[in-house]
């Protein structure tokens, strides 16, 4: 699919129903191992880019994108709004060095890169980055979007076992395991509704 062809104020649309849907859930994975406030910041978030969403899609994708990035920055907040905030703005400004689409995995590599080092996490942490990688490989592959979907549904689900070394949930220890992490949930969400508009909007 060709970006130019991305409908974000729809897409924009559907993100934030769906963090709207999930959002009591988020907030009652992140009470486990958290403070609680995991949904209630998404939405946030995602209200504030809904608000935008008719300024941001009038703009070429990588400049939208980055816009998205510092509207969830300032308005999610706790530490997953620098962590989504960087993802979207590095995207941004990686898409607007790059020929067309041409490599966009290795964008999202450099971008995924750019949180790690923000959150000074990576792989195995029970993290948002926990989805995040593994998704990376599968869009490298170019992989379908349902397959994409399903891998980061997976991937956020294998949190459950992992012992947090990174964030509030690493105040836990061991007590940690057996609670899927509230970031790698609010990722994977957002990867299959954005795999799900992609689907849809395939050529036939
Ligand atoms: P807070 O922890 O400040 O209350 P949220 O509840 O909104 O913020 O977000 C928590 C999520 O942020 C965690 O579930 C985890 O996925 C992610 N997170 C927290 N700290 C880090 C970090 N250092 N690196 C990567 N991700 C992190
Ligand atoms: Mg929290």
């Amino acid at each position: 699919m060709q970006f130019a062809a991305v409908d974000l104020s729809e897409l924009i649309a559907r993100c934030r129903a769906e963090i709207e849907r999930h959002c009591e859930h988020l907030g009652q994975l992140d009470s486990a191992i958290g403070d609680g406030d995991h949904g209630a910041n998404m939405r946030r978030g995602l209200e504030a880019v809904y608000r935008e969403r008719a300024e941001i899609s009038a703009l070429p994708l990588p400049a939208a994108l980055e816009r998205v990035g510092l509207v969830l920055v300032m308005n999610i907040g706790g530490a997953a709004g620098p962590l989504y905030g960087t993802l979207l703005m590095e995207l941004g400004r990686g898409l607007a060095m790059r020929e067309e689409a041409a490599d966009f995995a290795a964008t999202l590599a450099q971008a995924i890169g750019a949180v790690a080092r923000r959150g000074r996490s990576g792989p195995g942490d029970k993290t948002l980055l926990d989805v995040l990688y593994p998704v990376q490989a599968e869009v490298a592959g170019y992989a379908a979007p349902v397959r994409i979907a399903e891998c980061a549904r997976r991937a956020a689900r294998g949190t459950e076992m992992m012992l947090a070394r990174r964030g509030r949930a690493s105040y836990l220890g061991a007590r940690s395991i057996g609670h899927e992490d509230p970031g790698a949930s609010s990722c994977a969400l957002l990867t299959v509704t954005i795999c799900d508009y992609l689907k849809d909007h395939a050529p036939s």
